[in-house]
């Protein structure tokens, strides 16, 4: 809608669900405005992956720190391919070792980080960002609840 408005004229999407962004590649596959990007583990579903613009591929058990290397090292490199007017970021929390279906094994503190290290990126660019909660696959649901509020504790603080 936003581009047949004319609203905005390039739009990036991060998408760090654990499991790689298929759908949003294979909707926006002939969308030379939207640049997909997808963080996600290697052996994660899809087994046949539709392929983003950029994706980055983990292995099991990645963890914090080498996961936030990563992602720090991309953010610069998304942001100097155009000057984007939005960022969607699908920021699934499914990434975390208590997670039943994901194998990347980020702490809560991880979790916290990388909605650091994704908002105040973006926001420092001055590039308005779309946050939207995803993934995340825990029979605790209040400890669930809790790693989505992150996003938003974390917003805030940018607000
Ligand atoms: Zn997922």
């Amino acid at each position: 809608v936003l581009l047949a408005e004319g609203a905005v004229e390039n739009i990036l999407v991060v998408d760090l669900d654990v499991h790689q962004g298929d759908g949003t590649a294979d909707i926006l596959k002939d969308e030379p405005r939207a640049f997909t990007f997808s963080m996600h583990g290697e052996r994660n579903y899809p087994a046949r992956k539709i392929a983003s613009d950029v994706d980055i591929a983990l292995p099991d058990g990645t963890g914090d720190a080498a996961y936030l290397d990563r992602l720090g090292a991309i953010l610069p490199e998304l942001c100097a391919r155009r000057r984007w007017d939005i960022v969607f970021y699908n920021a699934g929390v499914d990434v975390h070792a208590e997670d039943r279906l994901g194998r990347l094994t980020l702490t809560d503190n991880g979790l916290r980080s990388r909605e650091e290290l994704v908002i105040s990126h973006f926001r420092k660019a001055d590039v308005p960002l779309c946050g939207v909660i995803g993934g995340g696959y825990s029979s605790d649901v209040p400890a669930l609840a809790a790693r989505h509020a992150i996003l938003f504790e974390v917003a805030a603080a940018y607000a």
